[in-house]
């Protein structure tokens, strides 16, 4: 196909997420077609250079085309592709579950698989009904979950998500979801949760956060020692908690999983993962469960405790394979260290140094994962039709940085592999993208 014939099909046929279609022809720089990429670069059908510095949408961990995975996903290739889990089993499911559950450590012994990281979220949230049905308690059928979350965009991920934008639109179709605020300010802030779990600890089936940083809703640094309260008051009043570790697991924070954060030694009863799972290269997500959770859905078969859900794809070979590899990169000994010694300290000075520009109202994250948030000026906000987080990624995209903006959030979600003067050429491309903004 010509490249007319590509953009022709790109502009009608083919409907992107989360993208206005009308206008999207439009736009200046035209979205680049990515033919091929190489370390952390993607390139177009021009030959055109882009830093990846959205990594995919958060998922490509260990860049885009890392070697381990890519051969691992080859040798799967060679002996086969797809199988199923429900009635039989096989070989990389298996190994990495063993994986899996020995990183994660006890008592998250058990490990349930999907294909994204919404299904990963709808099976926690089902699978923690249900766990309290087999309890006897099926009035707890209700969920808590934070203002400006994200868990996904299947409808119970959608019921327990936050972002008004997003949401709004599908209230209808929802179930009720009880919601505290996004966390602002000191660690007190932790008391509002606090308080809700303790009043609503009968009916309450779990509360499900993404711990450390809301992402989606604008990459919100929660405050020190507020995860650790909510998971306090989870356990101390008996309500299960869910982990939705889709974007802050896999390395993003620095450690493999973001549990490993906290500065205590209790551990959510269930923690989502996806994205960086396969290294980005292919969907699978992970629902980890503990030990207590699994138990309560053992019995015998007449008592109908099986988990009754799952998917045609639930734990693809092909998956698997690349998970096993990408877990192996990730776990291997130093690259972790280097992440949290070097490359997120480098991270940070450079985009610390965006804070004084005029446009910038805050720079704001934790680990790999940061959020430039734009205003005309100090006291002037733009409104949400301006785009101008959207005017920023397109004039970084015409300086070979891909990238995208949430509202007036613009991301650099950068590949744990991202080199130093990598870092550099995001600092600057972000400094003169956001001079361009008027
Ligand atoms: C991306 C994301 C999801 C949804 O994952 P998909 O694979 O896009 O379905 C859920 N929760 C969080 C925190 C995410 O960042």
């Amino acid at each position: 196909m010509t490249e007319r014939e590509m953009r022709a099909v790109d502009q009608t046929a083919l409907w992107h997420p989360f993208t206005q279609m009308e206008g999207y022809a439009d736009e200046l720089p035209a979205p680049p077609i990515i033919e091929r990429a190489e370390g952390n670069w993607l390139i177009d059908i021009h030959g055109n250079r882009f830093l990846d510095a959205n990594c995919g949408y958060w998922c490509l961990a260990l860049g885009c085309r890392p070697n381990a995975v890519e051969n691992a996903i080859r040798e799967q290739l060679q002996k086969f592709s797809h199988s199923t889990l429900l009635g039989l089993s096989h070989v990389p499911a298996i190994e990495l579950a063993k994986k899996l559950t020995g990183l994660a450590g006890a008592p998250l012994n058990h490990v349930f698989f999907a294909d994204s990281g919404s299904e990963a979220v709808e099976a926690a949230l089902k699978m923690s009904y249900q766990y309290w049905c087999h309890k006897g308690q099926p009035e707890r059928s209700e969920f808590l979950a934070l203002g400006q979350a994200y868990h996904g965009d299947t409808l119970g991920a959608v019921a327990a998500g936050g972002i008004d934008v997003f949401h709004a639109a599908f209230k209808p179709l929802l179930f009720p979801v009880r919601r505290v605020p996004a966390p602002a300010g000191g660690p007190e802030c932790a008391v509002v949760i606090e308080r809700e779990i303790e009043a609503h600890c009968k009916t309450l089936a779990a509360v499900v956060i993404e711990p450390f940083v809301l992402g989606p809703g604008g990459v919100i640094a929660q405050p020190e020692g507020y995860v650790e309260r909510v998971l306090l008051a989870a356990k101390k009043f008996n309500v299960l908690a869910i982990f939705d570790e889709v974007a802050v697991g896999m390395g993003r924070l620095g450690t493999l999983f973001a549990f490993e954060q906290l500065k205590t030694e209790m551990r959510p009863d269930i923690v989502c993962l996806a994205k960086g799972l396969t290294g980005g290269l292919l969907p699978l997500s992970a629902v980890l469960a503990a030990e207590h959770v699994y138990a309560a859905f053992l019995g015998k078969f007449s008592e109908r405790r099986t988990f009754f859900h799952g998917h045609t794809f639930t734990g693809s070979a092909l998956g698997c394979a690349a998970a096993l590899a990408a877990l192996d990169e990730l776990s291997r000994p130093g690259f972790l260290e280097r992440v949290r010694l070097e490359t997120i300290p480098h991270f940070w000075r450079v985009l610390e140094n965006l804070r004084g520009h005029p446009k910038v109202r805050c720079v704001r994250g934790r680990g790999m994962m940061a959020g430039v948030e734009v205003a005309r000026s100090e006291n002037s906000e733009y409104a949400w039709e301006e785009q101008a987080g959207h005017r920023a990624v397109l004039a970084a995209r015409a300086r070979g940085v891909q990238t995208r903006a949430i509202g007036n959030v613009v991301l650099a979600v950068p590949p744990l592999t991202i080199l130093p003067d990598e870092i550099e050429l995001l600092g600057r491309v972000l400094r003169e993208s956001l001079d361009e903004l008027e």
